[in-house]
């Protein structure tokens, strides 16, 4: 004996927010249609209409799939109080904050053992100078949030050692950047912030690729303890975190910024 189910939705660029619903509905239509059991009588760029002939059991998990609730919909947890009114600074962590290497360095701040393939590797940790100030810094002025591409098995225990004093309120890895041309990308519109209140600080310019207006860039760093950029930053911040939003600031900066490449070019 068979069910008739009929399933309506709207394709992604309706309700791109849903995209990830739909999919799992697309999904499960097409586990169905497998089974030739589905007939399509309508695929129009707005909306698609699905007739599917199922079993009780493949009706009961398609009224399963309906629902379950929604996947999350923001990559941060919702704004505690005491970080209410401060705008939201996301950082990088590799060449922006430390530089890692699997190289043995004599002195490095941190070891970090990382299992890769069932093999355990020592990751030797280098602290950019004045990273402590900047951090501390920061945490005072703004909800902090550190976003690497990097693995959580390697980028967690790093930030455990790095963060003395719970500045990051989300840590964000590698899963949740989106991959776009060859780059993991840090979608600022997926975090659940208002974007006028939101920068990135980041050495690599592919990671804001989707908001470069949010940006502000930093030089990579690897071993060069002369460098001040992050104790260079501090006045910044300070400022910008009294502006009602980010971007004439960062506009200023970037302008700052492609002067100084052209000259350097
Ligand atoms: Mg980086």
């Amino acid at each position: 004996m068979f069910h008739f189910s009929v399933l309506f939705f709207a394709n992604s660029s309706v309700l791109p927010s849903s995209f990830p619903m739909l999919w799992k509905l697309f999904y499960t239509s097409l586990s169905f249609k497998k089974t030739e059991k589905s007939v399509w009588v309508l695929h129009e760029p707005l909306i698609s209409i699905c007739v599917l002939a199922v079993s009780p059991e493949e009706h009961s998990t398609l009224i399963h799939v309906f629902q379950s609730p929604p996947p999350a919909k923001y990559l941060l947890p919702e704004l505690t109080a005491s970080d209410y009114g401060k705008k939201c600074v996301v950082i990088d962590l590799d060449e922006t904050l430390v530089h890692s290497s699997f190289k043995p360095i004599s002195n490095a701040d941190f070891i970090v053992p990382v299992e890769i393939d069932g093999t355990i590797h020592q990751v030797y940790v280098l602290k950019r100078p004045h990273v402590d100030e900047f951090l501390q810094r920061m945490g005072e002025l703004f909800e902090c949030v550190l976003f690497t591409a990097s693995l959580a098995k390697y980028a967690d225990p790093v930030a455990d050692l790095l963060d003395r004093w719970g500045v990051f309120r989300a840590r964000l890895f590698r899963e949740s950047c989106v991959f776009h041309r060859g780059n993991y990308v840090k979608d600022l519109s997926r975090l659940g912030r208002e974007l006028s209140k939101v920068i990135i600080v980041d050495n690599s310019p592919a990671s804001y690729i989707f908001h470069p207006e949010n940006a502000v860039p930093v030089q990579s760093w690897f071993d060069d303890m002369t460098d001040t950029e992050l104790l260079d930053l501090i006045p910044f911040f300070e400022g910008l975190s009294k502006e009602e939003e980010v971007y004439s600031m960062l506009h200023k900066l970037c302008n700052r910024s492609v002067g100084n490449y052209l000259t350097e070019e």
